[in-house]
């Protein structure tokens, strides 16, 4: 009597989601086998593809069957044996060189002694819809990215919802993203604290399937770099290597994002934990040779028991020799001092420029519109450049690489502009908070000046003179922007002049400022 083995597969490829599971496969062959009066000489189950040859329980059953150790199959249907023309032309080989008697499926039979097309179309279907799925699916998915709908999994922050099928925004876990974000670009943070942050807030890595324990602790640092860097915040998306623009809400500005981008390029490197004393340092640059003024802590013992502690600043000379000297900490904070209590607006003098930006941003209202104008144009501009790409691509003239990187600038341009017209159209005057913030500033720098607090004296500098500010022989020395430099300026030569004028410069060079950074 004739001999089957049974097979039963299913493999977690999208396409075999409609199949019956194993365990259920299994039950209807046996009841098959049971009810036909076939003897079933052993059961292979295998979960694997048959897209590609290859699959090592399959390959043993025919070996076993061309060794004569059954005569026939049983399986649930002709695609479960195969899906490519190398497994389907040794199934029908065996089947019309009578090796194997009979294939059982609970729909129908083959035997030997049928029609080959029969069997081959059957196989070719099969081998056909692998093929099918696998151009519609990619260009299904190509298609959904262009009409601005990322086909992948939301990122965090995000829901997939099933039912639309688009991404949708998590309102708790959004907040805590943005936060991350503000926190990183205040460039006091390291990407530690924002995987500690975010866990702290309930976002951790995930179990694995393998250890139930592992997972839920703070993400790796390149975890939380990856949100950090992840364009999907702002609006953008990228899909196999292209940026699509996303229909989805943004979370954040691009603005923002931009200023994170900034402080991870300036943190590039790795960053050690700051030590004490470092009240001042990273706040200079040695003046000769460009290197980061650093701080050392000397200890002087006496005799009589007495401990003196001494801070100098110097010169790292990483980039070779530098005959820069040391300072005193003392020393430097009163140059410090002296140099902030130049750039002080009295407060008075704020009181008026004040007013005269409020009056400035109720007329400048009216020319908004003409500057809204100008950004529509420069963003049609910018539509017609990343065409023009587009076209250069297709046409073969310029490389694939070489276009993604010259589109992502373009398109980045491109959702700057937007997000301008967006503030402009929201506010007219979009300097006037910056402005109204600096005033207030430039007018307590007179107790930032006097006061012992060093951190917040670093930060005063730094509002002043970002990176500019350099140690030569002993003396610190930088170039502010112009609109402090102004305020410098006009305190110093306002025994010449009369107020007016001095209150119009100053206001003249802020307002340029603050319209162009804004
Ligand atoms: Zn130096």
């Amino acid at each position: 009597m004739s001999k089957y083995f049974l097979y039963a597969r299913k493999s977690t490829d999208v396409d075999d989601k409609q199949i019956l599971s194993i365990e259920a496969q299994l039950s209807e062959l046996r009841a098959l086998a049971k009810r036909e009066g076939l003897e079933i000489a052993t059961e292979f189950t295998e979960k694997r593809t048959a897209k590609v040859p290859g699959r090592p329980i399959f390959n043993d059953m025919m070996n076993r069957i061309q060794n004569g150790e059954a005569q026939g199959i049983i399986c649930w249907k002709l695609d479960r044996l195969a899906r490519n023309p190398v497994d389907d032309g040794l199934v029908s080989w065996l089947l019309q060189q009578k090796v194997m008697e009979r294939i059982a499926t609970p729909e129908r039979s083959y035997y030997s002694a049928d029609n080959v097309l029969t069997m081959s179309v059957e196989f070719g279907m099969a081998n056909q819809y692998v093929r099918d799925l696998a151009v519609n699916t990619a260009r299904g998915l190509r298609q959904k990215a262009r009409n601005g709908h990322y086909p992948s999994v939301a990122p965090l922050g995000y829901l997939n919802d099933p039912r639309t099928k688009t991404i949708a925004v998590d309102r708790k876990k959004s907040k805590i993203v943005r936060a991350a974000f503000e926190l990183y670009a205040q460039n006091g943070s390291r990407l530690e604290d924002v995987s500690r942050f975010l866990f702290e807030n309930g976002i951790a890595t995930k179990a694995t399937k393998r250890w139930e324990n592992s997972g839920l602790r703070p993400l790796k640092k390149d975890q939380a770099k990856l949100i950090l860097t992840n364009s999907f915040y702002y609006g953008h998306f990228r899909y196999a290597g292209e940026i699509y623009e996303g229909k989805h809400t943004p979370i954040i500005a691009k603005e923002l994002f931009d200023r994170v981008q900034k402080v991870l390029a300036l943190r590039g490197r790795a960053q050690k934990p700051t030590k004490q004393p470092q009240a001042l340092c990273g706040l200079l640059k040695c003046g000769e040779c460009g290197c980061s003024i650093t701080c050392e802590e000397k200890f002087k013992y006496q005799k009589n028991g007495n401990v003196h502690r001494y801070v100098y600043y110097r010169c790292t000379k990483k980039r070779g020799a530098c005959s820069d000297a040391y300072i005193r900490e003392e020393t430097l904070d009163a140059q410090l001092s002296k140099l902030l209590s130049r750039f002080h607006l009295p407060r008075h003098w704020a009181e008026e420029l004040e007013r005269m930006a409020t009056k400035d941003a109720a007329d400048a209202s009216q020319t908004t519109a003409a500057s809204v104008q100008a950004m529509r144009a420069k963003i049609a501009d910018l539509n017609g450049k990343i065409a023009r790409i587009t076209d250069l691509f297709v046409e073969q003239d310029i490389e694939r690489g070489d276009y993604l990187e010259r589109k992502r600038a373009l398109m980045s341009d491109k959702k700057s502009v937007q997000e301008r017209i967006l503030l402009l159209e929201a506010n007219a005057a979009v300097w006037l908070e910056p402005m109204r913030k600096w005033l207030k500033d430039a007018s307590l720098l007179d107790e930032a000046a006097q006061s012992k607090d060093l951190p917040s004296k670093k930060l005063s500098l730094q509002k002043i003179f970002g990176s500019n500010l350099t140690l030569h022989a002993r003396e610190a020395r930088g170039v502010p922007a112009n609109h402090w430099f102004s305020v410098a300026a006009a305190t110093e030569n306002q025994s010449k002049t009369d107020l007016v004028s001095c209150l119009v410069s100053i206001y003249n060079a802020a307002r340029t400022y603050f319209s162009t950074n804004s």
